[in-house]
């Protein structure tokens, strides 16, 4: 809190004034009384008292930033997935405690309250959570920045089982409305589409362009502040939510009554409706194409205007104020976009247009999987957004005659390679390539990740441009993933830690010297228990099962996908049972597995394995002769406020991904960050984890990047696993079987076949072995209870580098040089 504070403060610091002004929104506000006021009306009734601090902050952040016109970034981004906002803005403002006594008072309570708000799920999952810690962390560290994105109807699906299947419902997070959003109609923008481009000959003969668009779609501002910790900054976050537009084209129309169809068809309404729900796969779809273009464009059209408001028609400040960063291609199209404004509206020559591209934009690759990658058929293009493929064609021909030509001199090899066009049966527009070109930098999420990126995705860009490539390692925010969620360790923490670790969090790394003293290991244990307890409720709540808070917690959260390996996870499940079934005095703790996934609801093979692990959970958990030993716990509906339940209640945090195939992972540094021990490969930020917390403190599998390589070129053969491994064999075997899935055989035999006969393409059978004996590493480290409660001090205490603050300061440095502006 600031010193001097304004009469509207005041009251912060007073839980009397904060009763009356929460009864008196309970009043004006949401116009009922105590009497009869829901859970629901009482939370609404808080955020609109929070928000009174809030918005008036918010608005100061911003009438500084103008004042001083400020440099600030543009973080572009298809997803933000922000969760919960209420404890996250009190925890962010320091007024938890005050709100928390003031709540009590009207015989209410803060957590139950909470409970009662919907996540804000605009994403899917890493990507879309990371660009919500990113902006809690700009706000922190007082940059100027600005978020944007969509302002979908409808987040990512709620996920049910109907008998062990995925099942999705829509999500209306905001059907009630959302206290925490503004809508800002003074900044309505307006979005072309579709239609045909005109070529125009001035007197001089100098050629021009005119797009004449098809249908014309209304971009509605929606601004969310983001509260930054100790509340000096509240930066916006500003989604665009699609309207159908008054406007009528009769110029198209005019000109020969072209308005095919499906131009007619489409509701404006539908871009903004609802999130597509792939993770790490790329759809293709034209509404998609849609989506990315009216964010983009809507954002852009912003940009231009705030910055002319300052600086007229003089375009020479343009790169020193603005930065924009692409979180991952999927705004891309900001590209052509802009070089659009500059070259066709503000008549600039194309060198010049194309000299402020190359300074304003950078790129952050997520992935090396091809199908992520992604490419729109040109044919979608030249229909959607006809403009933009005719700059694209001259931003690529200039490309390649310019530049690849003097370094690669004759080489129709590599220009095909890099080109942004490729050929073939259906020609594409390949958006990691665009994106590399025009960025001035581009940066891997993790330090192998980045590495890769350069060696295996990008090597002919990065001999092109040797220091365009760079890595920036991704963090989290510890406000929300360890202060709020994880209060009771939180409070631990402060008797040991200077105050301001939330801030700084390398000084966590003073805890590393408790990590021997039995009172403290005590004391840590103890926090964990009271954790796995509440997590215990939540399980018997949701699933019916009852599990033993004193058994080993092993989490796995994090999008279901094959890649992930999900299903390495359950074959060992599947082996400890039958080793247990085998033998009843098998040697290990008791174990609870626990998982939360959702799988896209296109992706078969991914709900194949939520179905099996259900069914295998439901024998297993009904299985009186294994006397508890082994539980199997799927919790549904896998979100970012179900993660602050489950991340606090972690013994074992599963990181099983195939080396190579995972950017970086987030869940890994949560999880890490609140004590739990990682199994892992030598993946993304598993291998900056493991070298932070030392290599004794993590358990480490399998193969690694080169490994897998080897294996892969000489041939990789699952029957190998499965005919020299006995126990894997009849695992597998199970799947076809009607053990799990009793009076219907088979009902699993597609994950056995995808493992063997399809060719088991992320190699689970080939880590298998060397995963289960980590796990029986795992099992004895477990046991040994002090030295347990070591390793997961020293996590804990190791994490200051995942910080997302530290992410991005690295940002900053590396790319987008800001200044930290000081509000009053
Ligand atoms: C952190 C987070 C993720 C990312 O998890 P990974 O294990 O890194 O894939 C996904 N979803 C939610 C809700 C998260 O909070």
């Amino acid at each position: 809190m600031a010193k001097k504070n304004t009469q509207q403060d005041a009251k912060w610091l007073d839980k009397k004034a904060l009763k009356d002004c929460i009864i008196h929104h309970l009043h004006s506000t949401l116009g009922t009384d105590e009497n009869k006021a829901s859970k629901k009306a009482w939370w609404n009734a808080t955020c609109a008292a929070v928000n009174e601090l809030v918005f008036e902050r918010a608005t100061r952040t911003q009438k500084t930033h103008y004042q001083q016109d400020t440099r600030a970034v543009h973080y572009f981004s298809l997803e933000f997935l922000m969760g919960r906002l209420l404890k996250n803005n009190l925890t962010n403002l320091q007024v938890d405690q005050v709100v928390s006594d003031a709540l009590a008072e009207l015989g209410l309570d803060i957590n139950e309250l909470a409970e009662e708000e919907p996540d804000m799920a605009l994403g899917n999952g890493g990507l879309g959570r990371l660009a919500a810690c990113f902006v809690d962390s700009l706000a922190t560290l007082g940059y100027p920045a600005i978020g944007y994105g969509i302002h979908y109807e409808h987040g990512l699906f709620t996920q049910d089982f109907h008998h062990g299947r995925q099942v999705e419902r829509p999500d209306s997070w905001r059907e009630y409305g959302n206290p925490w959003e503004i809508c800002r109609p003074e900044s309505i923008q307006e979005i072309p589409l579709y239609g045909y481009v005109e070529t125009r000959y001035d007197e001089n003969g100098n050629i021009s362009k005119e797009w004449h668009p098809g249908r014309i779609i209304k971009g509605v501002p929606w601004d969310i502040p983001v509260v930054g910790y100790g509340a000096k900054t509240v930066n916006i976050l500003r989604l665009w939510e699609s309207r159908a537009s008054d406007f009528f084209n009769w110029d198209v129309f005019n000109a020969g009554g072209y308005l095919d169809a499906q131009v007619e068809n489409v509701q404006a309404e539908t871009i903004s409706k609802v999130l597509y729900p792939n993770d790490n796969t790329d759809a293709g779809k034209e509404l998609r194409l849609m989506q990315q273009y009216f964010f983009c464009a809507c954002s852009i059209k912003d940009i231009v205007r705030r910055y002319k408001r300052a600086h007229g028609d003089d375009w020479s400040e343009f790169t020193k104020q603005i930065v924009i960063q692409l979180n991952d291609t999927h705004p891309a199209i900001a590209i052509p976009e802009l070089m659009r404004i500059l070259v066709d509206r503000a008549n600039m020559q194309w060198d010049k247009a194309w000299d402020i591209c190359q300074q304003v934009f950078a790129y952050t690759n997520h992935t090396l999987l091809p199908e992520a990658l992604e490419k729109w058929s040109v044919r979608l293009f030249e229909k959607v957004l006809p403009r933009h493929l005719e700059i694209i064609y001259e931003i690529n021909r200039r490309f390649l005659e310019d530049v690849v030509e003097k370094v690669y001199p004759g080489n129709d090899a590599v220009k095909r390679k890099l080109s942004i066009i490729e050929e073939g049966h259906q020609k594409m527009v390949r958006m990691g390539n665009l994106s590399v070109i025009a960025s001035f930098k581009v940066n891997g999420v993790a330090e192998i990740h980045s590495k890769l990126v350069k060696s295996d995705l990008f090597p002919e860009f990065d001999k092109i441009w040797p220091n365009k490539l760079t890595n920036v390692t991704n963090g989290v925010t510890p406000r929300r993933w360890l202060k709020s969620c994880n209060p009771l360790l939180s409070d631990l923490i402060n008797k040991h830690v200077d105050e301001d670790w939330p801030v700084n969090l390398y000084k966590l790394k003073r805890l590393a010297d408790k990590a021997d003293d039995a009172e403290f290991q005590q004391a840590f244990l103890a926090i964990k228990y009271q954790n796995k307890v509440k997590l215990a409720q939540v399980i018997e709540q949701e699933t019916g099962i009852k599990v033993d808070p004193e058994a080993m917690f092993d989490i796995q959260i994090k999008r279901l996908h094959e890649y992930k390996r999900q299903q390495l996870n359950l074959i060992h499940i599947m082996a400890l049972y039958k080793r247990l079934l085998e033998n009843p005095n098998y040697e290990m703790p008791k174990r609870v597995f626990i998982f939360g996934a959702k799988a896209a609801p296109g992706y078969h093979m991914a709900k194949e394995i939520i179905y099996a692990i259900n069914r295998v959970a439901e024998k297993i958990n009904q299985d009186s002769r294994i006397k508890d030993k082994l539980k199997v716990v799927f919790l549904p509906n896998y979100r970012v406020s179900l993660a602050e339940k489950m991340i606090p209640a972690a013994d074992v945090s599963e990181q099983i991904s195939l080396a190579g195939k995972e950017a970086s992972g987030t869940g890994n540094m949560k999880l890490a960050l609140n004590g739990a021990i990682t199994i892992g490969t030598l993946d993304g930020a598993n291998i900056e984890i493991a070298e932070e917390a030392g290599e004794d403190n993590v358990v480490i599998f399998g193969l690694d990047v080169d490994q897998v390589k080897a294996k892969r070129a000489h041939g990789y053969n699952p029957w190998d696993h499965y005919y020299s491994n006995n126990e894997l064999k009849c695992v597998l075997d199970w799947f076809e079987s009607d053990f799990f899935t009793p009076g219907k055989p088979g009902e699993l035999a597609e994950i056995k076949r995808s493992l063997l006969d399809y060719g088991d393409s992320y190699l689970t059978l080939a880590d298998f072995e060397s995963y289960s004996d980590a796990h029986k590493k795992l099992d004895k480290l477990f046991i040994d209870r002090a030295r347990w409660a070591k390793m997961a001090i020293i996590n804990t205490a190791s994490m200051g580098k995942f910080n997302s603050d530290r992410s991005i300061q690295d940002y900053v440095d590396r790319i987008w040089h800001l200044t930290p502006c000081t509000i009053k």
